[in-house]
């Protein structure tokens, strides 16, 4: 089991007038959070990395047993034929596929919104630590640069706008795997979110 990165819990999106106190931080380009966590991803991430890099989603993304995920979120819990899955970006012995041999990231530009926000999260309207980025980021520390709280705040607002629009489509999904609609495979899951209407 491992965890993934979750958005924060509902009525955390306030205004930028609630911020706290400045987080210092400079990323070190460890790549560990590329390994610590299985890395969860919307239908808008996906598209938006097929964009960028012209491959097709399912060269990239994975299927993941909701029983080897910890993670508070389960909006977008997706019932396929043999149990219940998650959809995260692939890995190759425990790696995202898109981390490079020195530990970069392939696809920095279009990386997804889980990525872009660790080691970050929102607490009663303010940017604060991921306390699951606690003992993987070293890139937390005083002598980094005090982060772009408006940036995060608006990444944050972003990402749980589109898990909900996900999780609207992956409701669909459901229900039309409980009519017996869907087959509950993978490759019929991946037609219905990216097939073209
Ligand atoms: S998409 Fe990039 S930043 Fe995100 S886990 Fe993969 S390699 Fe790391
Ligand atoms: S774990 Fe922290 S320091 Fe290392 S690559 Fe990820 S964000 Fe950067």
């Amino acid at each position: 089991m491992r965890l993934s990165i979750t958005r924060p819990p509902p009525g955390q999106h306030r205004s930028r007038s609630s911020i706290k106190s400045p987080i210092n931080f400079l990323c070190r380009e460890c790549g560990r959070c590329c390994t610590a966590f299985y890395i969860n991803v919307t239908d808008a991430d996906i598209s938006r990395i097929a964009g960028e890099t012209g491959r097709r989603p399912e060269d990239f993304v994975d299927l993941c047993p909701r029983g080897s995920i910890i993670d508070r979120d389960e909006d977008c819990d997706l019932k396929m034929r043999d149990g219940t899955y998650r959809i995260i970006l692939a890995e190759t012995r425990g790696r995202c596929i898109f981390q490079l041999p020195d530990r970069r990231c392939a696809i920095y530009v279009s990386r997804p919104l889980p990525c872009r926000l660790f080691p970050f999260d929102l607490r009663e309207g303010g940017v604060v630590v991921n306390e699951d980025a606690r003992g993987v980021c070293g890139g937390l520390s005083s002598k980094g640069r005090p982060v772009d709280e408006g940036m995060i705040l608006s990444l944050e607002c972003q990402w749980s706008q589109e898990v909900n629009q996900f999780a609207g489509r992956i409701r669909e999904w459901n229900g039309l795997f409980d009519q017996g609609k869907v087959d509950g495979t993978r490759k019929a899951l991946l037609s219905y979110l990216f097939a073209a209407p």
